[in-house]
């Protein structure tokens, strides 16, 4: 089974996405830990994403990352996605690769994610961000691919969180667009409590008998 996870910073993704891959068996893949296990398996690109990208916290373009997903993806029976895709360039290359089964797109209010994120940290690889609601396990540290966190100094700024929210839902609109047209989009209300969250997002994939 594939599931691809959709959410702006502060919608639960973090928590929700880790704990459905335990549950179907799938691994949980966030583009970090695919950069990584592709950097720490010798794989030619993925040198070459770590010596030139990710391992100086820049962004790894669409020609580098889109085919690492695929080679990873090969190896795996079931996966989780996690930050990834995050343009339409990269959902349609992943549509050529695999059938994705389910898309779930946790939708917040900007002042839920004003609420819960307090104080900012963010890993560059992965595109999560850290904050009072999601909060790295081990200081400084992804929890997704163990790299280091990218810490803001002048946080706590909702100037910041509101304009990380408005790029995500800019962004994230076309995406919503192209997994409603092909029909296997779950909008989930990330709002309510985690827990409810993941009830939501059993009964929207009928994981919940
Ligand atoms: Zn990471």
């Amino acid at each position: 089974m594939i599931v691809v996870f959709l959410s702006p910073p502060g919608g639960g993704k973090g928590t929700q996405a880790p704990r459905l891959a335990r549950q179907i068996g799938a691994e949980h893949l966030s583009t970090g830990v695919i950069f990584r296990s592709m950097y720490e398996a010798n794989d030619p690109l993925g040198i070459k994403a770590h010596d030139e990208y990710w391992g100086k916290g820049q962004l790894c373009p669409d020609g580098i990352t889109i085919p690492l997903v695929e080679k990873k993806l090969a190896e795996l029976e079931g996966a989780v996605l996690d930050g990834f895709p995050r343009n339409i360039a990269q959902a349609e290359a992943l549509d050529r690769m695999v059938k994705v089964d389910a898309v779930v797109s946790l939708s917040i209010t900007e002042q839920t994610a004003l609420e819960r994120l307090g104080y900012r940290a963010e890993c560059k690889a992965c595109n999560i961000t850290y904050g009072l609601a999601n909060k790295p396990l081990n200081k400084g540290e992804c929890n997704s691919c163990h790299g280091q966190l990218n810490m803001r100094n002048d946080d706590a700024d909702a100037a910041i969180i509101r304009q990380r929210f408005e790029q995500y839902e800019t962004k994230t609109k076309l995406l919503l667009e192209y997994y409603r047209k092909n029909g296997n989009l779950h909008e989930i209300d990330g709002n309510q409590d985690p827990e409810r969250v993941y009830v939501d997002i059993l009964r929207a994939l009928r994981l919940d008998a």
